[in-house]
This record gives C-alpha cells, sequence and structure tokens, in this order.
C-alpha cells in the first residue's frame, strides 16, 4: 500500500477505530483531515500522533448530522489540501435497548448519525470526487448490519442500511473513478466496546473463532486497503473483518 499524496477525510477520528484508521491513512503517507463531535483533547492527540508520521493533519469539529456543518468541513479539506481523495464515514454511536422498550428518539437518533450522517458526507464529498473523476469512499458498517443483533435494532438498522448506501453509491460512481465499499467490523476493542457487560463480552467472545476482540488497527489496515489508488477494481463490497465470526 502507498497512499503518498493522498487527501483524507475521515469522521470520528478522535478515539477509537476511527484515529487507528487515521494513523494508518498517515503510515502510508496520505494527509489527513477528521472529524470529531466535542473531544477536543482526543482529537489534538490524534492529530499531533499524524504529525509525528509527517503527513498534515486536521482536526474539524462537526456533527455530521448537520448538512450545513458537513458542507463546510469538506469545503475545509479542499481548501487546506487542494482536494479530497479518501473519504471514510467511521463516526457511529450506539444507544442500545430492547425492541418494545427502545425510545423512537433512541432509535432516530442512532439512525441519524450512522446513516443520515454517512449520506451526508458521501454526498459532500462525491461533488469533489466527481470533479477529480477519482475517489475511494470507505464506509464503516458493523458485522450486527448483517446478522442483527438483540438490544441492538437502531444500530443494526443503521448499519444494514449503510450496506444498502454502499452498493448503490458504488454502482452510481463506478463510471467516474470512484469507488465505494464497507468494512463490517466484529467486536472491536474500543470506548464502544468498553460499555458492555461482562457478560454479553464474554458471549460475543464465544463467538469469534480468532478467540479474541479485534485491534483497532485490524479494521485500519482493511480500510487502507481498500483506499489504494491500486484497489480501483473493487467496488461495492462488504469486507468483514471480524476474526471468522459471520463465516
Ligand atoms: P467510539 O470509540 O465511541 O468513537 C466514536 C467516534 O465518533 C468519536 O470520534 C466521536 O467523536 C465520533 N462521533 C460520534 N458522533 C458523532 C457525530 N454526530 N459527528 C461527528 N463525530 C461523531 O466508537 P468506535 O468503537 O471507534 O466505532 C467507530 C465506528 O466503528 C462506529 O461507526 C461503530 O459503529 C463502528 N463499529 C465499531 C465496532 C466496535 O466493536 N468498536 C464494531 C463494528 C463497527 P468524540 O470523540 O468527539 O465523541
Amino acid at each position: 500500500m502507498n497512499l503518498t499524496d493522498q487527501t483524507a477525510l475521515v469522521t470520528g477520528g478522535s478515539r477509537g477505530l476511527g484515529r487507528a484508521i487515521c494513523l494508518e491513512l498517515a503510515r502510508q503517507g496520505a494527509d489527513v483531515a477528521f472529524c470529531y463531535a466535542g473531544n477536543a483533547q482526543a482529537a489534538a492527540e490524534t492529530a499531533e500522533a499524524c504529525r509525528a508520521l509527517g503527513v498534515r493533519a486536521l482536526p474539524l469539529q462537526c456533527d455530521v448530522t448537520d448538512p450545513e456543518q458537513v458542507k463546510a468541513m469538506t469545503d475545509t479539506v479542499v481548501k487546506e489540501f487542494g482536494s479530497l481523495r479518501i473519504l471514510v464515514n467511521n463516526a457511529g454511536i450506539t444507544r442500545d435497548g430492547l425492541l418494545l422498550t427502545m425510545k423512537p428518539e433512541d432509535f432516530h437518533r442512532v439512525l441519524s448519525a450512522n446513516l443520515t450522517g454517512s449520506f451526508l458526507c458521501l454526498k459532500a464529498a462525491a461533488r469533489v470526487m466527481l470533479k477529480q473523476r477519482y475517489g475511494r469512499v470507505v464506509n464503516i458498517s458493523s458485522v450486527v448490519g448483517l446478522h442483527g443483533n438483540a438490544g441492538q435494532a437502531n444500530y443494526a438498522a443503521s448499519k444494514a442500511g449503510l450496506i444498502g448506501l454502499t452498493k448503490s453509491a458504488a454502482k452510481e460512481l463506478a463510471s467516474r473513478g470512484i469507488t465505494v465499499n464497507a468494512v463490517a467490523p466484529g467486536f472491536i476493542d474500543t470506548d464502544m466496546t468498553a460499555a458492555m457487560t461482562p457478560a454479553a463480552r464474554e458471549a460475543s467472545l464465544a463467538l469469534i473463532p480468532a478467540g479474541r476482540l479485534g485491534d483497532p488497527a485490524d479494521v485500519a489496515r482493511a480500510v487502507a486497503f481498500l483506499a489504494d489508488p491500486q484497489s480501483g477494481y473493487l467496488t461495492g463490497q462488504v469486507l468483514a473483518v471480524d476474526g471468522g465470526m459471520s463465516m
């Protein structure tokens, strides 16, 4: 892989998978812009770690559910970097609960952050990528979007929706040099999974043939592969990075 001279925007880059993705893209030579919701301290740490790898880093506070903020963010990236060649839709949240007790606002909030936010970022980036006749988009879905999960109807619906978005956009944009793929991580060791109860964690581990939770770097390497200029004939795919969980 070689991402020298590439420019990337990663949503939710301040922590967890997003930070690991920023670092991997930077390690391969890309200049990296990323957004975060509110954790400025974590964002500054990601930016510092990217710069230490010798690339430019641009942290931007942006709520991906707000179309105007998303447009301002992509405009800033293009102004600062001169192009936007890689988009990674990674920002996401959970609001877990069983179907019968799930509040409608928790359903909408998760759909809004995980699915609508990705749509808005993809649309804004696609305008730039169509002019460039080049782009690599990677949407971070989940094995939960492929198989469902009790207590996560909202999250599973958002991640399954992201797969439909990925395949539709891939068909629309393929003739213009733009690929759109999804990565479906299994259970990865981040703040999000740290919130699981010990019992839920044990139950998840039992489903993973590899016998361990994933490391954020496991996912980041898959994203960098899909973001590589040489991956141009690979589009509309869903790559599970899950230790064999969804076989
Ligand atoms: P995380 O540690 O909770 O980090 C979430 C990131 O998203 C943070 O950078 C957060 O910013 C940002 N964010 C949240 N809402 C946002 C919004 N409205 N606008 C902009 N940024 C927002 O999560 P993670 O575990 O790294 O997960 C990252 C992605 O991978 C998510 O889409 C998640 O669904 C997916 N995923 C995770 C796992 C897993 O096991 N961890 C498995 C499958 C898929 P702040 O730091 O400012 O809050």
